[in-house]
């Protein structure tokens, strides 16, 4: 062998040479030989030869402090997919072994997660993600550093490939880092996606940062100064990193609080390591004696970890000249963690990792493979993943003083199911720092929970499907549901679907009915009707998920003449009004067992003023008081006793309904336009119901259907859209269909 020919790997085998931990070079190096065999003659579209992306991806895994076999994978990644008349994974085997073979195999099925790909496909993906996952997280450590050398080395491709590896890398791949708690490769995965996703808004806020940056150059060099002095003086070994924040988290920042620049708050930061935890809490003193500090702004993460193992305390304080800055202080070990998140395990603890504290970490990733096989829903999975990898956290208490970690938003019906499933099925009502609130109440961090039980319950209640916020606590119950309620499940969903074709005006017989719901059960996998009934009934599957499917069956084979055109029914006497409810959110003085539906022209919005209308065959549709279709419908003498009083009726703080609302956004084309719109979207947590867009000359319009709560969160959406850069208006769609 010339030496010449190793020479791509010198890099690599030092840094292997240099860690502290003991590598089987001989096997490295064979796998180094026979990748670069593969990858002969191959060039990436950067002209270098192929070879040197594995060895990139193989340096980044030996510095998370992987381990021999992740390394020879990294080298071997993409030889099975790119070279197949050469080699196969059955050879890789044979030649590196069972692990080896795994990794590379795990990798090469983590297709592209493609966020414009057709639903299936995309959630098909993301599954596999997560099955290679929880079968050796050491999988996604390599895809990781895959992804991070193909962004670093993005520029090269062509823009509309460059935007859609950066979504996914943003969307998928920067929240999965950060579940993982690998704070280094999350930020470096988000700052180079928004480089490619809005160049001109990263060039700005960088150039804003170096600016800045440039003007206080010595002020994070004093204050590391005077703080060391102290250091020293009381005898406590540290070391001082101070740092300015990323482009990507003051973009974040500036569009999430909607704050310029200069408002952003923590652009500087001191962190302290330390070797003790007592110390931590002994430098704080010092830090608070030092400077004054920010109230509200203490947050002590080393007693209560974050779930992604972060551990550290944060106090901001503020500094000379007025300028805030924030102090993390935190042992060596918790500044490991916080750098490579669970990798830190293999770094740190050679070889034997401690199984049961990683596995009690990972645990969300099987709990999410089981929502999915248990839903059969593709929606269902894509909310709960994305409601478990991009949670914020609350932190309550257990009265035993056990700290339980929910995502934000999540109610104490969750924490009841996050304790034991017993505990919530038995629960009957909670306590909040000792005094009774309502089981669908909100817990704040450091809340003291405690859950009510009784043998006596007859378990959980079928609203709390809509209420609770976490997958696990929906298929605890939804599990109790089809355990224990078969024959009622059946029945509920029965009679759901006989309302759904009486409201649809889908004429047909009983049996003809059973027929389509029995061709559709069977269409999705399931034995016979009464299956679908009772998948219905428990919530294992959502009506608007078969809605569709038994539509076309009907239309296809079913459907009869179209049903005549809507005439005039009898007005009911006023006296004989009674006030209903519905659980659509709306109180309508009319007849009893009327169906309400909200008129597709205007999508009414809580706090706005309604009218309702009486229609036949599908009941009372709502409409904006002010839509253009009820004004002509007014003008029709016929019609007068057609309209009916409503009202809303939302209980206060009800999170969990969602309308429809329609909006046209017009604005300037720019290649990542949609993508700041969709982030700006996801960041208030908006789902978008449709979207399309047209091309007019320069320019495109965007029409779209999201999901809000009312009218007042409707505005601030539509207001935060407004302040996108090249967007040019923002309008509610009203009238366009009947
Ligand atoms: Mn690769």
């Amino acid at each position: 062998m010339l030496a010449e020919e190793l020479r791509p790997i010198e890099q690599l085998i030092e840094l292997l040479e240099n860690s502290n931990k003991k590598y089987d070079l001989e096997k490295i190096k064979k796998a180094f030989l026979y990748a670069d065999e593969m990858h002969k003659g191959q060039l990436r579209q950067s002209g270098e030869p192929y070879i040197s992306h594995p060895i990139a991806v193989a340096e980044s895994v030996v510095s998370l402090g992987l381990d021999t076999d992740s390394v020879c994978a990294a080298l071997l990644h993409d030889t099975v997919e790119d070279c197949p008349d050469k080699t196969n994974l059955d050879e890789v085997r044979k030649l590196f072994g069972d692990d080896v073979a795994l990794f590379v195999d795990g990798v090469t099925k983590i297709k592209s997660i493609n966020v414009e790909d057709k639903e299936e496909t995309h959630i098909e993906n993301i599954r596999k993600m997560l099955l290679a996952m929880s079968r050796d997280i050491r999988v996604i450590f390599i895809k990781l550093c895959d992804r991070m050398h193909n962004m670093r080395t993005l520029y090269v491709k062509k823009d509309a490939k460059r935007r859609a590896t950066a979504l996914e890398t943003m969307h998928v791949y920067a929240p999965l880092a950060h579940r993982l708690g690998m704070q280094r490769i999350k930020q470096e995965l988000e700052n180079y996606a928004l480089m490619y996703l809005d160049p001109i808004g990263y060039q700005e806020i960088k150039a804003n940062i170096d600016d800045k940056f440039g003007k206080n150059v010595n002020f994070i060099e004093n204050i590391t100064n005077h703080v060391s002095s102290r250091l020293e003086a009381i005898d406590i070994k540290h070391k001082l990193k101070g740092r300015v924040k990323t482009v990507y988290s003051v973009y974040r920042k500036m569009y999430n609080q909607n704050k310029s620049f200069d408002e952003i708050y923590d652009f500087y930061a001191l962190r302290i390591i330390v070797d003790t935890e007592l110390e931590c809490y002994t430098v704080l003193g010092l830090i608070h004696e030092m400077y004054k500090s920010v109230p509200g702004r203490f947050k002590d993460y080393i007693s209560t970890p974050k779930p992604n193992m972060y551990q550290s305390l944060h106090t901001t304080v503020i500094g000379k000249d007025g300028i805030p800055f924030e102090v993390q202080i935190r042992t060596r070990d918790m500044d490991h963690v916080a750098e490579y998140g669970i990798a830190a395990h293999w770094k740190y603890k050679s070889g034997e990792k401690s199984s049961v504290d990683i596995d009690k970490k990972l645990d969300w990733i099987s709990k999410l493979i089981d929502t999915e096989t248990d839903t059969r829903d593709p929606d269902e999975f894509l909310h709960a993943f994305k409601i478990d990898i991009f949670h914020d956290e609350t932190f309550v208490f257990t009265p035993k003083g056990d700290v339980i970690a929910l995502p934000l938003g999540a109610t104490l019906i969750d924490f009841a199911y996050s304790i034991h499933t017993g505990v919530g099925n038995k629960m009957i009502g909670a306590k909040i720092n000792g005094r009774i609130a309502p089981i669908d109440s909100q817990p704040k961090n450091g809340d003291i929970v405690e859950v009510i039980t009784s043998n006596s319950s007859k378990g959980p209640s079928r609203d709390w499907l809509n209420i609770v916020k976490t997958s696990e606590a929906r298929n605890k119950i939804r599990q109790w549901f089809k355990k224990e309620k078969r024959q009622e499940n059946i029945a509920v969903g029965k009679n759901e679907i006989e309302k759904m074709f009486n409201r649809k005006r889908m004429a047909c017989t009983d049996s003809e009915r059973e027929e389509i719901v029995l061709t559709v059960a069977k269409r999705i996998g399931m034995v016979d009707a009464n299956d679908l009934y009772n998948a219905l009934g428990y919530g294992g599957i959502s009506y608007t998920k078969v809605e569709s499917k038994l539509t076309d069956e009907y239309e296809k084979n079913y459907k009869k003449e179209a049903p005549k055109e809507i005439s005039v029914i009898e007005p009911t006497p006023q006296s004989a009004f009674k006030k209903r409810k519905s659980n659509s959110g709306v109180i309508v003085d009319g007849e009893e067992g009327c169906a309400v539906k909200f008129a597709k022209c205007c999508n009414p919005l809580p706090g706005e003023v309604i009218i309702g209308f009486i229609t036949k065959g599908y009941g009372i549709s709502i409409h904006k008081a002010d839509c253009p279709n009820i004004s002509s419908a007014f003008a029709n003498e016929d019609n007068a006793d057609r309209f009916v009083k409503a009202e809303w009726d939302i209980p206060s703080g009800n999170t969990v309904s969602t309308y429809e609302s329609a909006i046209q956004i017009f604005v300037t084309n720019r290649i990542s336009i949609l993508a700041d719109i969709s982030v700006a979207l996801a960041e208030m947590k908006v789902d978008i119901v449709s979207i399309n867009t047209k091309n007019v000359d320069g320019a495109s319009i965007i029409n779209m259907t999201i999901s809000c709560k009312n009218i007042e969160h409707f505005n601030s959406i539509i207001s935060r859209l407004r302040n996108i850069k090249d967007v040019i208006r923002v309008t509610r769609v009203i009238g366009a269909s009947t």
